[in-house]
């Protein structure tokens, strides 16, 4: 998941150049505090700047090439003086913050002397890890440098954020990832990612798996022949199999994106009125998703309720 450092660089020019200043001049603040719209890039980038603390591989504006051994494990999570939790599944409790002081105090650092913890999703972090996180930020040790992530500022205490030095996303646009995903995908597939809100290094991966293509042909499909048994048969056989590659949530949500996106092309015979519960249908169904759900029985309920509408007489 390497950050494309030009595209950084265009996109969100403030960040690249706070980050690059300090680099190069080795002016750094102990913790960070990466945070702005959940389409922003502050994963990708906290990983980059995680490796340019590291590398001595750095471009002339201080950051790291992304290439070398030492950035390589950290983009593995393989250093030993480098700790990344993720927080956006489940909330940083006080025990991840104090595995990580104990980690730092009980192992030498390997690269520069210098180790690195990234905390995502502090926004949703409980009270007692922010308090313990207090007190590792009132005394800051040398060499160690935090990074937070979150999407709400506002939910972290105020006593932290002041601890921390803000670097402000700004909500990526939907043009510059199309421009920038059109070099590596044809036009509608880059217009379709973008304004399902991909962000473009999300895009990319995706854009990897040969899963990708078949979705893509099924969502066109599906949408040609929209309530008809023989399509609701093949994507049962062929495509969303029980157990099967794609029976993941992770495909099923883009196919549901792309058949929103095609629903809204010119080219199908249905009236407006059934495009509309069509669309109604696949949104709601979008929400049901980010809930345990059984996937088989999910998926036979959307085919069947649109095939209730596509035959229905208005
Ligand atoms: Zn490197």
């Amino acid at each position: 998941m390497n950050m494309n450092k030009k595209l950084l660089k265009e996109t969100q020019p403030v960040v690249y150049k706070t980050l690059s200043n300090a680099l190069t001049k080795d002016h750094l603040a102990h913790a960070y505090l990466f945070e702005g719209d959940k389409s922003a890039p502050k994963k990708e980038t906290a990983l980059l700047f995680a490796q340019s603390l590291v590398c001595q591989h750095k471009d002339e504006d201080g950051f790291a090439c992304q290439e070398c051994d030492a950035c390589k494990r950290i983009e593995h999570g393989e250093a030993i003086d480098y700790k990344w939790i993720d927080g956006t599944k489940n909330r940083i409790k006080k025990n991840d913050v104090l595995k990580i002081q104990e980690l730092f105090e009980t192992t030498s650092a390997e690269i520069e002397d210098r180790r690195i913890y990234v905390l995502e999703g502090f926004d949703d972090a409980t009270v007692d890890a922010s308090n313990s996180l207090l007190k590792f930020l009132e005394e800051p040790a040398p060499g160690i440098f935090g990074i937070l992530i979150a999407d709400e500022k506002s939910n972290i205490l105020p006593t932290i954020q002041s601890r921390c030095q803000w670097i402000h996303f700004r909500p990526a646009s939907r043009m510059n990832v199309v421009n920038k995903l059109i070099e590596k995908c044809d036009q509608d597939t880059a217009q379709m990612l973008a304004n399902s809100g991909y962000t473009y290094n999300k895009a990319c991966e995706l854009l990897e798996y040969e899963e990708f293509s078949i979705i893509r042909q099924a969502a066109k499909d599906y949408v040609k022949n929209m309530g008809s048994m023989n399509e609701i048969f093949s994507l049962q056989s062929e495509v969303f199999i029980a157990k099967g590659s794609l029976m993941k949530k992770e495909w099923i949500r883009l196919w549901i994106q792309w058949v929103l996106y095609e629903l809204k092309k010119d080219g199908n015979n249905l009236s407006l009125a059934k495009r509309v519960k069509i669309q109604t249908i696949l949104v709601e169904a979008m929400d049901i998703l980010r809930r345990p759900v059984d996937l088989a029985l999910f998926l036979d309920k959307i085919y069947f309720d649109i095939k209730k509408v596509v035959k229905s007489l208005n």
